[in-house]
């Protein structure tokens, strides 16, 4: 649906939903309408990304279709997000590729991997290739340390600077100041609706996905993921301080604080990344938006696919197979450093800040907005 259609919809629906307010207590997005009487479209850009989807909304409303006011909430707020994620990505041609992300990302994936597994055969003669190394420094027999660091940390950069730049235009336009950004009270407040991931509760007995049911298994899924995710960047910051402050060359040895860190971490990704894809493959398509569907499965298949390599890798460490494992997991990683402005990963950084603008609203209006998990 093109951007214009997008927004009209999106605001006849919520002019709809603040006359009947039948599911005021399954999220923020309900207390939030509520204290508005009309929707400019930075409103509802906040609103779609204050939704997470749970999809309570859809299988509880009595407007839903085949009614004639035809109201689909969850995946008129999704395509709105979705559309929010394509207008704030920066570089504008690259920004482009949310239009066909999963084939992008599946390409950048293929492209990165191949042409690092190329670099490390013209590198490396068969016979360091595919000989077991061990102990510290064995990684770097195989690809030297700089031509690791210096490729990763200029992608790292860029994709940094391109995530800062979205972020700051979904500031911009929704409203959210610095200095809101960086208030005490309500940061704690969205960090806690962020870290228990607060509105996939429905109205706390699970969401509605993939189907009718109540399950709060897409949340636990969420939590490993998310969790998961956040380990592996202890680990790995824990093992650049051991090789810039200590002077200790990976790999590490299995007890270790970067091996631990990571290996939890990988394993939480592995079981969050599968099961969210599992649950979406028998997901209801009557209120999932079509155009989300490729940049959340290419997102998801490529963190999968990290964590995968890199276990594979921790495993497989002191075995011929070593430099192999070594170059995919490595092309995989760049691969996934490149996607993260393109893909899903931005919905982190845009709902978290609409939590906080929806904290600072609960806080103006104390006792007015309250939602039924709250009690
Ligand atoms: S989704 Fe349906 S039931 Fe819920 S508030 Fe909107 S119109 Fe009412
Ligand atoms: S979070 Fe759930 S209940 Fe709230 S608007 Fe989105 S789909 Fe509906």
């Amino acid at each position: 649906m093109p951007k214009t259609a997008l927004l009209k919809e999106s605001e006849r629906i919520m002019r709809i939903c603040n006359a009947c307010r039948y599911c005021e207590g399954y999220c923020g997005v309900f207390p939030a309408m509520m204290q508005r009487k009309s929707f400019p479209d930075v409103d509802l850009v906040y609103l779609a990304n204050l939704c997470h989807g749970c999809r309570a909304c859809h299988y509880a409303c009595q407007y839903a279709p085949p009614h004639e006011f035809d109201v689909n909430l969850p995946q008129t707020l999704a395509a709105l997000r979705t559309q929010s994620y394509r207008d704030y990505a920066w570089p504008k041609p690259l920004a482009r590729a949310f239009d066909r992300n999963g084939l992008v990302v599946a390409l950048i994936s293929v492209l990165v991997t191949t042409l690092v597994m190329l670099l490390t055969y013209v590198v490396q003669d068969a016979g360091v290739l595919f000989a077991t190394h061990s102990g510290a420094g064995a990684f770097y027999q195989i690809m030297p340390h700089r031509v690791m660091v210096i490729p990763s940390a200029g992608i790292f950069l860029f994709a940094l600077l391109a995530l800062t730049i979205g972020f700051t235009r979904f500031l911009r336009d929704t409203g959210v100041r610095v200095h809101q950004l960086l208030n005490p009270r309500t940061m704690w407040r969205a960090a806690t609706d962020a870290a228990q991931l607060k509105f996939l509760t429905g109205g706390g007995d699970g969401c509605n996905y993939p189907n009718e049911r109540f399950s709060h298994l897409p949340r636990w899924y969420h939590h490993g993921m998310m969790y998961g995710f956040l380990l592996c960047v202890a680990a790995t910051s824990v093992a650049t301080f051991y090789h810039y402050g200590l002077g200790w060359e990976a790999p590490y040895p299995f007890a270790s604080w970067p091996v631990v860190l990571g290996t939890v971490g990988g394993i939480g990704i592995l079981v969050g990344t599968g099961g969210l894809l599992w649950l979406k493959m028998q997901s209801d398509p009557e209120p999932r938006d079509r155009q989300s569907t490729g940049m959340d499965v290419a997102f998801l298949a490529l963190l999968l696919l990290t964590s995968l390599t890199g276990l594979l890798l921790l495993v497989a460490r002191e075995t011929p197979a070593m430099g192999v494992l070594l170059a995919i997991h490595f092309g995989v990683v760049l691969a996934l450093f490149l996607a993260l402005p393109y893909s899903k990963f931005v919905h982190a950084g845009y709902r978290f800040a609409a939590l906080i603008k929806y904290a600072r609203e609960r806080r103006a209006v104390p006792g007015k907005i309250e939602l039924s998990s709250d009690y």
